[in-house]
């Protein structure tokens, strides 16, 4: 049998997943395609969860990344609400917990990640949530006029953040580190983003550990308690502290893992009928000369489309220096970079406010953060990817 009419399974339903089958079907690939997807949606846009969508601006329809009927004309069946239990790849079977089984010769998991959630006393709260599908946005988008405290400085509390405050929450952001993102993005960058988030009214408390969440007595019904002794009140707690990676079928299924699934940059994992994209791949990048983990939206379609076209026998490998949006409240920040650690930075200004900042490490260029610079984020994607000496 050759390559283009091996039968493929996919499972997750993500931007990895659609991309894969997309890519699979424009590289000749003729195999009966299935997507396994544990939610029950066809996939759809996880970024405007914290944005658009949270903001009431985009309405649900217009999630999806295609509809029903574009899976029809490429031939691919999408079974939502089947959850995997169980890889078998000696027998290529795909089983669902309630014993329904798909067979394989190829299979992408595209499984995704999952929030990370504090094994800390109260976090299993009603009013404590995480943010990763649509129903968790929109039970947040129903906090309009509430006091919401979000822990986690990252981009999806951020972002979150922003808009619950555009909607009229009250809200207030606590995190470990003393500025928002300050680790990832240096003094400067995190002071700006400090900035735009009191500029909607955020409170900002750093340097707080959580230690519980409790449920109060007041109106505001959850106070969450933090190691150097703060409290904050809220009637909502939204987790945001990053993401750990849906690996426990490949792992059971007996392949490598590493908090992830390493693949090659073909996106092949260390069984080759076992294929990794998107979030739960620890993939290799050529240009970087490493394994790189990244949590990207842009690089899951990247991924995806690699290995789609690996299945459909086709040379492909990832090897673009991967690249993130954020927008927070109104601001829009792109990121392009290896995203494994710098050691220096410079901070290129605009009087308009516009900015761009250049990330370095021993000697090299490794990322670049631009706000209202697209120039410097496409021309520094480019330098990135050449491996370009830091000047
Ligand atoms: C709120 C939010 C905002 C974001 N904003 C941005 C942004 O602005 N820019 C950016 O670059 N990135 C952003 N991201 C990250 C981006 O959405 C992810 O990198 C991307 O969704 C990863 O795609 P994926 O296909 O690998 O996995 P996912 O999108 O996580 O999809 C995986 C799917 O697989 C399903 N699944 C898991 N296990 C199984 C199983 N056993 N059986 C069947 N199905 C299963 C899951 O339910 C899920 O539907 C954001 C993420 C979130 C949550």
């Amino acid at each position: 049998m050759s390559d283009r009419e091996r039968q493929v399974v996919v499972v997750g339903g993500g931007p990895a997943a659609r991309s894969a089958v997309a890519a699979y079907r424009d590289a000749g690939g003729r195999g009966p395609v299935t997507i396994l997807a544990a939610e029950p949606e066809l996939p759809y846009e996880r970024p405007p969860l914290t944005k658009e969508f949270l903001r009431g601006e985009l309405p649900r329809a217009e999630l999806l990344l295609a509809p029903a009927g574009w899976y029809r004309e490429h031939e691919v069946e999408v079974v939502t609400a089947a959850e995997v239990a169980e890889l078998d790849p000696e027998r290529g079977r795909a089983i669902a917990a309630d014993g329904r089984e798909w067979s394989f010769d190829r299979c992408l998991l595209a499984t995704g990640a999952r929030p990370l959630v504090p094994d800390l006393p109260g976090t299993d709260l009603p009013g404590v949530q995480t943010i990763r599908m649509i129903p968790d946005s929109e039970r947040l988008a129903k906090l309009a006029g509430s006091r919401v405290l979000v822990v986690g400085s990252g981009f999806i509390g951020c972002e979150a953040a922003a808009s619950l405050a555009m909607r009229g929450a009250e809200v207030a952001i606590a995190s470990l580190e003393p500025s928002p993102q300050v680790e990832r993005l240096g003094e400067e960058v995190s002071a700006i983003l400090a900035g735009w988030l009191r500029a909607h009214g955020i409170e900002l408390l750093g340097g707080a550990e959580l230690e519980a969440i409790e449920g109060g007595d007041g109106p505001a019904g959850l106070r969450a308690r933090f190691a150097d002794g703060r409290e904050q009140r809220a009637e909502a707690v939204l987790l945001a502290l990053g993401v750990a990676r849906n690996d426990a079928l490949a792992a059971a299924a007996g392949i490598e893992t590493d908090a992830g699934v390493p693949v090659d940059a073909s996106m092949v994992s260390s069984d080759p009928r076992l294929l990794a994209a998107g979030d739960v791949a620890l993939a290799e990048n050529p240009s970087a000369g490493r394994r790189l983990k990244v949590e990207h939206w842009g690089e899951a379609l990247n991924q995806g489309e690699v290995a789609g076209r690996t299945l459909a026998g086709e040379e492909a490998s990832w090897s673009a220096a991967p690249g993130f949006w954020s927008t927070i409240g109104e601001r829009r920040l792109k990121y392009a970079g290896w995203g494994d650690g710098w050691d220096e930075v410079r901070v290129d200004w605009r009087e308009d406010g516009a900015f761009a900042a250049w990330y370095g490490r021993d000697g090299e260029l490794v990322g670049v953060l631009a706000h209202e610079r697209d120039e410097d984020y496409e021309s520094g994607r480019e330098r990135i990817e050449e491996r370009a000496p830091w000047s």
